[in-house]
């Protein structure tokens, strides 16, 4: 009767579900990257019909509709893109930030170019946005390592630059305990909490460091507190546990991040990736100087090795889908003027450059971009003297200060965004890039007319062309 034939629906439903291609699509970059406002941005425009000329689907006016469905994955968190768009566009806020994994399923609709297409896919594509802290991929490495190697490494690096000062107190203390004693729990939360001070302090303003591992220290996700996130590195002393010792505490929970923790992430999420886009915020570190810069280039390197499926990949056999593309792209161009933009791409180049070389040969195809998910700011140019400046205009934040001016939140300024160097390699050397670059936080745009001239959606730059490497492909 009628529960035969909703039987048969669902049945139905499921099998032309299966055949809508379905495609997945990291988004990651260390934290404040702008993943947030990227994802928020994407999903914007194509769901309000926003200027994307360099999206060939758009461009060949075969873009239908865009719509968001539930995902598929149930036990992942929804990525809150209402609330997101809600403080983006009403209040002219920026969102809140990544701070764990997060899914979205957006639906898109277009007309197939070829009969093929249109046979093959129904001209529905469903296009899963997975976003996740690149703090989570620096532990890739973790897996090769033992806790006395992972103890070593780590305790060297403490030691190093100016990381050596931030580490000074989680040095003495880890100097003080003996591994061999007793396991103590509050001293192994205590060495813990100091051990994310530390990475904590290496992450602020001033340094803006990137290799911080481990990962889940500075972005715990739902563990925090846990026991496999409470343990920190300690000097080399017996080279076996004592049974009961605090080393070998330490010893069982470092394996229990490793397999409780960064394993499933990389079996449930990264494996199961189609595309991958990785922000990065390379003026941050610039202006931090080039011990930033260098950290930088070796996270992204440790961040590179993570897509790679091939042969000496601590994920072989692992991997249910392979990525074929990677776009590295340098996020608030809009903070630069448009001359400086190929300036930028040719820093974010050499950069993932020297990560390339690092990480060994990836069998993604990989490509670099400078862009704006939103466009905060628009140029213009100012007189002095006989001198034209370019300067960019915005609304800074409330509460910025330029030049001993306080801003209210409510008023524009012209802000001189200064020069990036010409030759990519000066970024490694010390200079006065950061005191000539300034750096303002403006608040979101208001919406602009799209390109059927009625909706309005958020102005970008170069998000289109984002799109289109990463997903263009698809609408063949
Ligand atoms: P996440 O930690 O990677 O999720 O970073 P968010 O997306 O939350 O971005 C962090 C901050 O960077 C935001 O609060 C903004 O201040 C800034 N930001 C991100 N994307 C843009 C952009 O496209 N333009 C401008 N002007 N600022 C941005």
């Amino acid at each position: 009767g009628d529960e035969a034939l909703i039987a048969l629906d669902t049945i139905a439903d499921r099998a032309s579900g299966l055949l809508v291609p379905n495609m997945r699509l990291g988004v990651t970059g260390l934290s404040r990257a702008g993943k947030t406002v990227f994802i928020t941005a994407l999903v914007h425009n194509l769901i309000h019909g926003g200027r994307l000329p360099l999206f060939e689907p758009v461009h060949s006016k075969r873009l239908a509709r865009a719509y968001l469905e539930p995902q598929p994955d149930d036990g992942v968190p929804r990525f809150g893109y209402e609330s997101h768009v809600r403080d983006l566009v009403e209040k002219r806020d920026w969102p809140d930030s990544t701070r764990a994994i997060s899914e979205l399923r957006l639906t898109v609709e277009y007309e197939a170019a070829s009969g093929w297409g249109r046979l093959l896919s129904g001209g529905k594509l469903h296009i899963d946005i997975v976003d996740y802290p690149g703090e989570w991929l620096l532990d890739l490495p973790l897996l090769g390592k033992s806790y006395r190697e992972f103890s070593d490494d780590a305790l060297e690096l403490a030691r190093t630059g100016s990381r050596a000062g931030l580490a000074a107190e989680y040095l003495e203390l880890a100097g003080s305990v003996d591994p061999d004693a007793d396991a103590d729990e509050p001293l192994a939360e205590r060495l813990a909490d100091t051990y994310k001070a530390y990475l904590q302090a290496c992450r602020n303003e001033s340094l803006a460091l990137s290799t911080l591992p481990p990962g889940r220290f500075l972005m715990p996700g739902d563990l925090d507190g846990s026991p496999a996130l409470t343990f920190a590195p300690l000097p080399a002393e017996p080279d076996s546990a004592r049974p009961g010792s605090m080393l070998a505490m330490m010893e069982r929970r470092y394996d229990s991040y490793k397999t409780l923790v960064v394993k499933p992430f990389f079996r449930h999420h990264v494996t199961r990736l189609d595309r991958q886009i990785v922000l990065i915020d390379a003026m941050h570190a610039m202006n931090a100087g080039p011990e930033a810069v260098r950290d930088l280039e070796r996270a992204l390197a440790d961040i590179m090795l993570c897509f790679r499926p091939g042969s000496g990949s601590l994920l072989t056999g692992l991997w249910k889908r392979t990525i074929d593309r990677v776009l590295v792209a340098a996020t608030k161009a809009d903070h630069l003027h448009h001359e400086d933009h190929p300036k930028m791409e040719a820093i974010v180049r050499r950069l993932v450059q020297g990560a390339i070389d690092r990480a060994g040969v990836t069998g993604a195809q990989v490509e670099t971009l400078a862009l704006a998910a939103v466009r905060a700011t628009r140029e213009a140019t100012v007189k002095e003297g006989s001198d034209r400046l370019p300067v960019i205009v915005g609304t800074p934040v409330e509460g910025e200060r330029i030049d001993g001016v306080t801003f209210d939140g409510e008023t524009e300024t012209a802000v001189f965004p200064g020069d990036l160097p010409g030759n990519p390699e000066e970024i490694f050397r010390e200079s006065d890039l950061a005191e000539n670059h300034r750096f303002v936080r403006f608040r979101p745009p208001r919406l602009e007319t799209g390109d059927n001239g009625a909706t309005l959606s958020l102005p970008h730059i170069r998000l289109d062309k984002a799109l289109q490497f990463l997903i263009g492909d698809r609408f063949a």
